[in-house]
Order: structure tokens, then C-alpha cells, then sequence
């Protein structure tokens, strides 16, 4: 009986494994190469399962083959802009498991926009490529900000940078024990600076775009999305 038994248990078992395996391969080949994003709470909403992957171990680096770079060629219609911190510990297509031609990245040390450089580029993903959630990212451990609240002697450029960041968190929060709220008070700034585009307005008001304030988290690689 045994004899009989052992055969079909491990017949059994390999059925199994194969069934889990082409279902495995449908899911992650479908979001792979065919995210369709139509509403800004979709676009959204890909953001944070992309983040999810990124933080429980299972990216699927989706969309990052040759085939995506040659069909992405031509033009591009990311459905997402980040604004970020150059901070190497922050690459915001691997933490939002993203791929080729997905988000439009914009970073700057302190993830500061208060420029036309900057707000231009914002307008541009905007207005010209139709990206459906605009998200301004701090993160813990801000080099920028740290110095920015610290009241160093920086000239020329990086003084300029330190006190852009500077004059956007009130003196009161500009200790160090206080960093992480001045971080996210420092995106919510920026936020309300970008409010202030009319183009932006207008497509926030016509349900085209969602604008959030995020924080992402260096110790575990998570994104809360703050408001
Ligand atoms: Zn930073």
C-alpha cells in the first residue's frame, strides 16, 4: 500500500507546486508589464502596493526591461511625480517598486522647491504630462534639513540651498531632538507652495490630480503617506 501511496502523494505535490506557480507567474507577469492607472486614487494607490512590496522583501522591479525602455522611447506618461530629497538612501523608483517611464522624479538636497527650476519641473509633470498624484517626500535623518536647523557657517551655493530649507521651518523647531517634525513640517511648506500654482489648483479642483505629503522612514524603507 505504501508503495502505492508514496507515488501519488509526491505526483500530488508536484500538481501543486506547478498550479501555484503558473498562477504566481499570472499575477506578478500582469503587474509586471500592464499597471493601468486611471484616477489620481489609483495612481495612488500603486504608489503604496509598490511600497508595500518594496518593504516586505517581494519587489518585482516591474517594467524595467528592455522591451519597456523600447516602447517607452517615443514619449513617456508617468502617472506619478515625486519631489524628494537627493538623499542616495531614498532611489524613489526602487522604494515605490516602480518601473521605466512610471515617475517623474524630482530631487534636491532637502527636497526644497522654493525655485522656478524646481516649480517649473513640477508645472511640467503637471500640466504637460498629465501625472495624476504629486507627492512632496521627506525623509528621517535629513542631512539637508539637519544642517538646515543647525545654524552652520555654509557659503555660496550650499549656504543658499541651507537657507532656503532654513526659512521654511520656524525657529522654534530648529533643534535637532525636534528633526523629524521639522521634516515634515518642511514638505508641508513645500506642499503649500506648490498649492499656490493656479494650473495645479485647478486640475486638484477638477478631480484630475492629488497632491500628498509623504515621509519615508530609513530604518524600515516605508512611505507614510501624512497628509
Ligand atoms: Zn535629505
Amino acid at each position: 500500500m505504501k508503495r502505492i501511496l508514496l507515488p501519488i502523494i509526491i505526483l500530488l505535490a508536484m500538481c501543486a507546486g506547478v498550479v501555484m506557480y503558473v498562477l504566481k507567474s499570472n499575477v506578478s507577469t500582469s503587474e509586471e508589464c500592464c499597471l493601468v492607472v486611471n484616477t489620481p486614487e489609483e495612481a495612488l494607490a500603486a504608489l503604496k502596493a509598490g511600497n508595500e512590496r518594496y518593504v516586505s522583501g517581494t519587489p518585482i522591479h516591474p517594467r524595467c526591461d528592455m522591451e519597456r525602455v523600447q516602447a517607452t522611447a517615443p514619449h513617456q506618461a508617468p502617472f506619478a511625480a515625486v519631489v524628494g530629497c537627493s538623499d542616495s538612501r531614498v532611489p524613489v523608483e526602487l522604494v515605490f517598486d516602480q518601473g521605466v517611464g512610471d515617475i517623474f522624479v524630482i530631487r534636491t538636497a532637502g527636497n526644497n522647491v522654493n525655485n522656478d527650476v524646481v516649480m517649473g519641473s513640477i508645472d511640467y509633470a503637471v500640466e504637460h504630462l498629465g501625472v495624476k498624484v504629486l507627492l512632496v517626500m521627506g525623509h528621517g535623518s535629513c542631512g539637508g534639513v539637519t544642517s538646515a536647523i543647525s545654524n552652520g557657517e555654509e557659503q555660496g551655493a550650499i549656504g543658499n540651498l541651507l537657507e532656503a530649507i532654513s526659512n521654511d521651518i520656524p525657529e522654534c523647531m530648529h533643534k535637532i531632538e525636534d528633526l523629524d517634525n521639522a521634516i515634515r513640517y518642511h514638505a508641508h511648506v513645500q506642499v503649500e507652495r506648490i498649492l499656490s500654482s493656479p494650473h495645479i489648483m485647478e486640475k486638484i479642483e477638477k478631480g484630475e490630480l492629488l497632491i500628498k505629503r509623504a515621509y519615508y522612514d530609513v530604518h524600515s524603507g516605508r512611505v507614510t503617506i501624512d497628509g
